[in-house]
């Protein structure tokens, strides 16, 4: 069996070649320096957008120091990390930045662009992408409302009321992703909202105060009222859209029987391997994305024939 360590770092967005850093990032005297070292770079994003170069194959907008120069508040940039020997900043630009950058490439949607640039670029850009995120919830604190400060590089807010002083760190929501199979045939289910034809694995938010295979059995059985055994971990997958980890499971259902539950679905459907290739080769079902570990899952096991 492949270990999962492989098997997550073939998902698009996790990043193989950045060193994160972490040690340093709480140093402010060696950030300075890396903030104003002319190798240094920094990567935009704003709200759902980030800057490429664009053309057939795009690649990521890499701002110098004196690019940034003119900027007031140099000291939001976000610490990524090490990236191909270079200390690397996300910036998050607001409604008038947004403007001023916009001759540098093209602001697209990370989404729809990262299937075109490499994997590691795509992986930077989704970091980027959900701590910029992250810092534009939560401009105050959540305790006492007073603004936030930025720390450690971005990787902590601290509260600036000298009463409250609290700590805030980026937060990541679990999400299970689930592929069922019973008798040789895997279960998929569609939503209203999607494209015509489109249908996925099952998948939904962790809870709090469950386990990650309890939301699995909670879920599927709650969208498609199917019990299920043998809840195996597969791999994970960050999903910046916003901040959300994608956790990667195979189940096996009791039996076929679907009853639709929670209204999350408008039809879930049971399809062997030659109805689901037959399927997709007559577009009559598409799939998702192939940027989605919901894709690798299906993938997969049409590939286990
Ligand atoms: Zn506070």
């Amino acid at each position: 069996m492949t270990p999962h360590l492989e098997k997550s770092a073939k998902n698009l967005f996790v990043a193989i070649g950045l060193e994160r850093d972490h040690n340093r990032r709480k140093d402010p005297d060696w950030l300075a320096r890396k903030m104003e070292d002319p190798e240094s770079v920094f990567l935009p994003v704003r709200l759902s957008k980030v800057l490429v170069v664009d053309g057939e194959t795009p690649s990521p907008v890499l701002l110098s120091p004196r690019q940034l120069a003119s900027r007031k508040q140099a000291d939001s940039a976000i610490f990524l990390g090490h990236w191909n020997g270079r200390a690397c900043f996300a910036i998050d630009l607001d409604e008038k930045e947004f403007g001023a950058f916009e001759g540098a490439g093209k602001f697209r949607d990370l989404r729809a662009v990262a299937p075109l640039l490499s994997r590691d670029e795509g992986a930077i850009l989704a970091y980027a992408q959900a701590l910029a995120y992250w810092h534009r919830r939560n401009r105050f604190c959540g305790v006492c409302g007073a603004p936030n400060q930025i720390r450690e590089g971005g990787h902590s807010l601290s509260c600036t009321s000298s009463r409250c002083q609290a700590a805030h760190f980026p937060r990541t929501d679990p999400a299970i992703i689930v592929l069922v199979t019973c008798n040789g045939k895997c279960l998929l289910g569609r939503q209203q909202v999607w494209v015509p034809g489109m249908y996925s694995v099952l998948a939904g938010f962790v809870e709090p105060g469950e386990s990650v295979e309890g939301a699995v059995a909670r879920e599927i059985f709650e969208e498609a009222g199917v019990r299920v055994t043998n809840v195996r971990y597969h791999s994970s997958q960050p999903w910046p859209f916003p901040c959300s980890l994608m956790l990667g499971f195979t189940a096996e259902a009791e039996n076929e029987a679907i009853t639709l539950g929670d209204a999350e679905l408008e039809d879930a459907r049971w399809f062997s391997r030659p109805e689901l290739r037959q399927a997709v080769q007559s577009g009559s079902v598409k799939l998702p994305t192939p940027v989605s570990i919901s894709f690798r899952l299906i993938e997969e096991w049409l590939e286990d024939d």
